[in-house]
This record gives structure tokens, C-alpha cells and sequence, in this order.
């Protein structure tokens, strides 16, 4: 079986031409190839005749397709793409003034179980290629004729539970002669796998770590985010200290407001009093309407409430933009089978 060219990482694609018999070089000629969206090997005229032969006969090059492509009121827009095996993802692209933002999957769907989100409604079916995952990237750069400048991992699917295919993904995703996108730019969101965040910690990639945290206490967190159970608040709290101390970076955490059930002002100070001392940032988030949920939004007032009593105790907080709210693509609204 021929292997996705895209899959691997450019020191892997070096070390295949070195064992081809090839010069080191050929390898990053190819690797720029692939990330501006060529469809074949036959497109990369500067490798020879003989070379993309060879390359064909041990590699395919896996050629995005898009069922659906739609755009919201405000410009965002919502790709739809169907893997070679028929299993469907979406991707975001968001227009800021800083410039173009992708929100990328990770995963068919998602094991997770939180009560909020559609991406895990059905589970996981399988987890993406780190080709696929750089694809919808390579894929939506080529459709607008645009730079992607920020990239954020909150896509279908939790990041850390596909671990090694994202690892290799990231270290492609930042290579100057492909997407060329600084780690800065980057942010990846957990639900909270400590196992991971730890192993993360240690890669020496300065990318935002995101952690959806969406409650204050351990009764409320396990009774919508299943992971709670495995990795309580306070163990998920000091991983995240350790992760600051190890690495210098300033955490994200995102709190999506849902109304009656974690807005009110005493929740905002039992979130304030549980990151007193971080070095962090806290993203309030109105919870988007999935219709299986039921969940109803906050006020906007009580939002207001509780950014003012968080920034009052000393943490900084804002509210996330609402984008592509009517074409299903905002925050835990994306789906596999959105047809
Ligand atoms: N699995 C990762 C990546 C998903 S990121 C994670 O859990 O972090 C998507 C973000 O949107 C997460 O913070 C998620 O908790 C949040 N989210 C999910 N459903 C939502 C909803 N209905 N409204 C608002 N935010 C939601």
C-alpha cells in the first residue's frame, strides 16, 4: 500500500531520499511542492522525470475534496471536506484585522462526550493523518489565494488524543519552505488529557496551550465534561502550573458561559480564586446552540457581569467573537455528518 507523501515530516522525507539514493536537498524541493497544493508528482518540474516516477511508485499525494463550502453573513467561511475513506470534517477560515485564522480538526468526530459540543454527538470514527490535518490548511490557502496566518486547533476532535499525528503535523505547519507559520501563531485546545499536557510541555514548541475548563468545581466539570473523572480540576490546575513554569508560556483558558448552570457572580469568583497567581488568560465563551443540548445562552449582561468580576479579581478575561453562528461554524457546533 502506498503511503501519504504529506504524512511525513520533512527530516522523515529527507532520510526516505537519502535511503532512495537521492540528494538531501531533492526532499525539501518536494516537501515545498506538496505545501503549496500540487496535485501529483508530476507537477514538480524542478525533480527529475525519473525521480517523480520513483516518487509515484512509493507515495500518493492526497488531493483534498470539498462536498460543501459555505459563508456566513459576517465572511466567515466553512469548508466540508470528505477523506479518501468517505469520512467527512469540517474546517473554519475567520477573517481578523490581524489577518486570516484557520480552525482546524484533529479527528472524525470525538470521543470526549462533552455535553455541550456537537463534534462528539456519534464518537469518534478515527483519527486524522498529520497530511490531513496540514491538508484543510494547504486546501483553504489555495481556495482564497491567501496566507494563513493563525492557526487554532479547535476544530472536530481533541488535539492530545491524536498526539503523534498532531506532533508531526506542527513540526511541517512551521517549516519555513511550506506554510511557514510561527509556533506563535498556533493555539491548540484540550479538554484537559494531563498525561499529554505534560509529554507537551517537554516538545520545545512555544505555541498557545488552550485548556477547556468550562467550570469551577469537580461536581459540576464531571457532570458535562466526562474527562473530569480521570483528571480532576486540581490535578488539570497544577499540570498547568508546571506546564507555565516549564515553558515560560501564558495559558488560555476558555469558560463557556451557559446560562443558569456556571454564570452567575459566585462562579466567577470560585474561577478567579482557582487561577489567583497564573500567568493565564481567561476566553468567556456564550455557549453555542447544538440542538441536541438544549443549553440556553447567558444574558448579555450576565456575560458582562462576568468578565467585570473576573477582571475585578485580577484575572484577564475577555469574550470570545461570535463568528459563522448562522452557518453552524462557531464554537462546538461543528459536526462530522453536517450535510
Ligand atoms: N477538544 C478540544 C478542542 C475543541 S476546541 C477541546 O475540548 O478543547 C472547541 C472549544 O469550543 C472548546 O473549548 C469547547 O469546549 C468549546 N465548545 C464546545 N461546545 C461549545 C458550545 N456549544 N458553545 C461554545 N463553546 C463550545
Amino acid at each position: 500500500m502506498k503511503k501519504n507523501i504529506k504524512d511525513f515530516t520533512l527530516e522523515e522525507l529527507q532520510q526516505c531520499f537519502l535511503e532512495m539514493g537521492e540528494k538531501k536537498f531533492r526532499a525539501l524541493q518536494c516537501f515545498a511542492w506538496l505545501q503549496q497544493g500540487v496535485e501529483s508528482f508530476h507537477e514538480m518540474t524542478n525533480l527529475s522525470k525519473e525521480l517523480r516516477q520513483k516518487l509515484e511508485d512509493t507515495f500518493f499525494v492526497s488531493v483534498p475534496k470539498v462536498k460543501k463550502k459555505q459563508i456566513a453573513r459576517d465572511g466567515t467561511i466553512k469548508y466540508l471536506f470528505e477523506n479518501h475513506d468517505g469520512t467527512l470534517i469540517e474546517t473554519v477560515i475567520m477573517e481578523y484585522k490581524h489577518g486570516i485564522s484557520a480552525c482546524i480538526s484533529t479527528q472524525v468526530g470525538c470521543n470526549m462526550g462533552c455535553r455541550f459540543c456537537a463534534s462528539t454527538i456519534g464518537g469518534k470514527e478515527r483519527d486524522l493523518t498529520a497530511g490531513e490535518i496540514l491538508d484543510q490548511l494547504i486546501f483553504a490557502s489555495k481556495d482564497m489565494g491567501r496566507r494563513i496566518s493563525n492557526v487554532v486547533l479547535m476544530g472536530i476532535g481533541e488535539p492530545l488524543d491524536n498526539y503523534e499525528n498532531v506532533i508531526r503535523f506542527l513540526k511541517n505547519v512551521n517549516q519555513k519552505s511550506g506554510l511557514n507559520i510561527g509556533y506563535r501563531h498556533i493555539s491548540l485546545s484540550t479538554c484537559g488529557l494531563v498525561d499529554k499536557i505534560e509529554k507537551l510541555a517537554g516538545e520545545q514548541m512555544p505555541i498557545t496551550l488552550s485548556i477547556s475548563l468550562h467550570s469551577t468545581n469537580n461536581a459540576d466539570r464531571s457532570s458535562i465534561m466526562p474527562v473530569n473523572r480521570k483528571y480532576p480540576i486540581e490535578v488539570l490546575l497544577r499540570t498547568c502550573r508546571e506546564y507555565t513554569a516549564r515553558t515560560k508560556r501564558r495559558i488560555s483558558f476558555e469558560y463557556t458561559l451557559i446560562r443558569g448552570v456556571n454564570d452567575d457572580k459566585p462562579h466567577a469568583r470560585e474561577l478567579a480564586g482557582l487561577l489567583r497567581g497564573m500567568l493565564c488568560h481567561v476566553n468567556l465563551i456564550p455557549v453555542n446552540a447544538v440542538k441536541e443540548t438544549g443549553l440556553k445562552r447567558p444574558t448579555r449582561e450576565a456575560v458582562e457581569m462576568f468578565q467585570q468580576e473576573l477582571l475585578k479579581n485580577g484575572i484577564n478575561a475577555t469574550v470570545r467573537r461570535e463568528l459563522g453562528t448562522d452557518i453552524d461554524a462557531a464554537c462546538g457546533q461543528l459536526r462530522k455528518n453536517n450535510q
